[in-house]
């Protein structure tokens, strides 16, 4: 299945919440869900919705998670029996899993002003994990790793504009972040609270334990 290239807002709407899919416009007064409550199409909540029955929220739940992180049905569907194996809670094991992708590392340093564009990112090789080069947005990362920007990267225009933006933004503990370097170190694994989407991702595990 083909990724989904159409217009970010329009998952929001889908969603019936802010998915935060489009940068530093997700957090300001032109994003089309806090202008109007809704997105254009959606039909407001006040308009009587059908009750949502507990198949379809936690369908709902599911897709939610795979749009707010950009993942396909099938590599989410592998986080979750990956999830399942593991010690702890299934629904929390899955989101720290998935917190850990590349592409979530190096949007969660400040790099970058979407996952989407993390992704971008990676795929174009602009990075290197432990000193060796990296494409691949879906790598897990491990405690220790450490991810830095290519040198060359670094003297181009659009990265010299993004590094400025990094000083301003909140790094999650797990990540220890070398502002001027570039660099990001793997200084723990991820938690449920660093977690910033409000999931409820017991929803998700419901749904695929049927
Ligand atoms: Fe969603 Fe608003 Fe961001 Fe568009 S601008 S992706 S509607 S949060």
């Amino acid at each position: 299945m083909a990724r989904y290239t159409g217009p970010s807002c329009r998952l929001c709407r889908r969603e019936g919440t802010k998915l935060f899919l489009k940068g530093e416009r997700c957090f300001g007064d032109k994003c089309p869900y806090t202008r109007r409550g809704s997105v254009p199409g959606q039909h407001g909540s006040g308009s009587g919705r059908k009750r949502v029955k507990e198949y379809g929220m936690q369908l709902r739940e599911k897709q939610k998670a795979k749009r707010y992180y950009g993942i396909l049905e099938k590599q989410f569907k592998n986080y979750f029996v990956a999830a399942d194996k593991k010690e702890g809670q299934t629904g929390e094991n899955l989101l720290t899993l998935i917190e850990r992708r590349l592409d979530n590392v190096i949007y969660r340093m400040g790099i970058a002003d979407s996952r989407k564009e993390a992704r971008q990112f990676v795929l174009h090789g602009h990075f290197r994990l432990n000193g060796k080069n990296v494409n691949i947005p879906s790598l897990i990362v491990k405690v220790g790793d450490v991810i830095s920007l290519k040198e060359n990267s670094r003297k181009s225009e659009k990265f010299k504009m993004l590094i400025e933006d990094i000083a301003g933004r909140t790094i999650p503990k797990w990540l220890e972040v070398d502002k001027e370097a570039i660099i990001v170190k793997v200084i723990a694994l991820p938690l449920r609270e660093d977690v910033e989407f409000p999931f409820e991702e017991h929803l998700i595990v419901e749904l695929y334990s049927k």
